[in-house]
C-alpha cells in the first residue's frame, strides 16, 4: 500500500508526469537543485542546535556557522545544479549562513519551548480502516509551558508568503493530525513556520472542523491519484528546477536541438517536420480565409445578377440559397408553449413528439387548419444558408465540350 507524503501529493498537483517519473517509475536522481541543497544543510545545522540543547549544550553562533561551512564543503559536488543565471555557489553559501544567523539571533536563548524531537518521522492513517496512509518528517516538535504543542518547519526560500497561505497550508496541518493521534490528550497544537531567509515567523491554528475537511480533501486527492492512468506533463516555471527535464517529452527535443549549431539544427528531422507542418498549416489557413472572401463575393454577384449558376473556364459554380423554419429546441424556453399548442390541437403524435423535420413536413403537407399552421408558425424562426459548389463542365473558351 502506497504511503503518501505532502511532497508526493504536491508533486502530483504540480505535474502528474513528474509524479509518475518519481513515484510510479521510481526513477532516482543524484542531481539536486542548489536551493534544496542549501535547505538541507540549514536543516541539519538547526537540528544539531536543538539536539545539543536537549543535552544541555548551547552552541554559539560561530560554532553553528563553522558547522554549516564544514558540512557545505563536505557535501557540495557536481550533482548540485544552479539554475538562476549569474548566481554562484558563493552566493548560495552566503545566503545559507545568513539563514543560520537570522534564526539564531531571533530565537536565542532557545528555551521558549521544550523540544520533544527533531526530524520526527510520523506515519498515520487518514481513515478508520487505515486505507489512506500519510507520512512526513517534522523539523521540530516542541511543548510550550502552557502545554501547547508546536510543530516547527524551517523554510529557506526567499519569499515570505501571506498569512492566508499559512492558514491554508496542508503539510503542517497533516502533521497535526498525526501528532494528535500520537498524543490524544494534547491541549492544543500550533503550526510554526520559520522563514529564516526573511527573519520572519508565521503561526497558524486549525479547528477540528478544518482537520476533518483536510482529511476528506486529502483522501479525495489520493483517490484521484490512484485513478489516474494518463500522467500528463504540466509545463510551468518550475520545469527549470525539475530533475526529470532531460527525459521529459515536453522538453527533451527543444532542449536538445536548441543547443545545436545552426546547420545541424536545421538538419534535424524533428525541426524539419515542425517547420514544414507550420508552413503548410499557415498556407492552408491563408487559403481558407481567401476562399471565404471569394465565397462572399460569388454570393453577392449571384444575388445582384439573380443567378444560380456562374460559368467559369471549364467549370461552373452552383450558388444556392436555402431557407427553412426552425422550431424551438428541447432547451428553448418557447418549447413548452409550442408543445401545449400541438397537444391541444391533437397533433402531438403526428409530429413524432415534436421532431423538427416531422413538424416542418406536417406544416407543408398535412392539410392542417390554416389558423393552427399560423399559430405554430409563430414559434418558428427562419434560418438561411448560402452555398457555392464548383462543378467541372469543360465549356470554357478553348476547352472541349464534354
Ligand atoms: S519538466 Fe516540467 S512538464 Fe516535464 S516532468 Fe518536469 S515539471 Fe513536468
Amino acid at each position: 500500500m502506497a504511503v503518501y507524503s505532502h511532497s508526493r501529493l504536491e508533486s502530483f498537483e504540480s505535474c502528474p508526469l513528474k509524479y509518475k517519473f518519481r513515484y510510479v517509475d521510481g526513477i532516482k536522481k543524484a542531481e539536486q537543485g542548489v536551493e534544496a541543497f542549501l535547505g538541507g544543510v540549514v536543516h541539519e545545522v538547526l537540528r544539531k542546535l536543538y539536539d545539543d540543547l536537549q543535552l544541555e549544550k548551547l552552541n554559539t553562533l560561530d560554532e553553528l556557522l563553522e558547522m554549516f561551512s564544514a558540512r557545505w564543503k563536505q557535501l557540495w559536488g557536481p550533482q548540485v545544479r544552479i539554475v538562476r543565471a549569474g548566481m554562484t555557489e558563493q552566493n548560495y553559501f552566503d545566503a545559507g549562513k545568513k539563514c543560520i544567523r537570522n534564526f539564531y539571533e531571533s530565537n536565542r536563548p532557545f528555551r521558549q519551548s521544550q523540544t520533544l524531537g527533531t526530524e520526527v518521522h510520523l506515519t498515520f492513517p487518514l481513515d478508520t480502516e487505515g486505507k489512506y496512509q500519510v507520512q512526513g518528517y517534522v523539523d521540530r516538535i516542541a511543548r510550550r509551558p502552557d502545554g501547547i504543542i508546536e510543530i516547527h518547519d524551517y523554510k529557506t526560500g526567499r519569499t515570505l508568503p501571506p498569512q492566508q497561505k499559512a492558514d491554508a497550508d496542508r503539510q503542517l496541518a497533516l502533521y497535526q493530525i498525526g501528532i494528535e493521534r500520537q498524543w490524544p490528550d494534547t491541549r492544543g497544537v500550533e503550526l510554526v513556520w520559520h522563514y529564516v531567509a526573511c527573519r520572519e515567523t508565521l503561526r497558524s491554528r486549525r479547528t477540528p472542523q478544518q482537520l476533518v475537511q483536510l482529511r476528506q480533501q486529502t483522501i479525495e486527492l489520493i483517490q484521484s491519484i490512484e485513478r489516474t492512468r494518463q500522467f500528463e506533463g504540466r509545463k510551468s516555471a518550475l520545469c527549470d528546477w525539475c530533475e526529470f527535464k532531460p527525459e521529459c517529452p515536453l522538453w527533451r527535443h527543444p532542449d536538445s536541438v536548441l543547443a545545436l549549431p545552426p546547420a545541424q539544427f536545421k538538419a534535424d528531422d524533428g525541426v524539419r517536420l515542425a517547420d514544414e507542418f507550420a508552413r503548410v498549416k499557415h498556407e492552408r489557413d491563408a487559403l481558407d480565409r481567401r476562399l471565404e472572401q471569394l465565397k462572399e463575393q460569388v454570393i453577392a454577384f449571384a444575388r445582384q445578377q439573380n443567378l444560380q449558376v456562374i460559368q467559369g473556364s471549364g467549370q461552373q459554380l452552383s450558388v444556392r440559397h436555402s431557407e427553412w423554419e426552425k422550431f424551438p429546441g428541447k432547451h428553448d424556453e418557447l418549447r413548452a408553449a409550442l408543445e401545449t399548442v400541438l397537444k391541444k390541437a391533437g397533433k402531438w403524435e403526428e409530429v413524432s413528439e415534436l421532431d423538427a423535420a416531422a413538424l416542418a413536413h406536417a406544416l407543408e403537407k398535412a392539410n392542417w387548419p390554416a389558423d393552427l399552421v399560423a399559430e405554430v408558425r409563430r414559434f418558428a424562426s427562419i434560418t438561411a444558408r448560402d452555398s457555392v459548389t464548383p462543378h467541372r463542365d469543360g465549356k470554357g473558351p478553348g476547352e472541349e465540350n464534354s
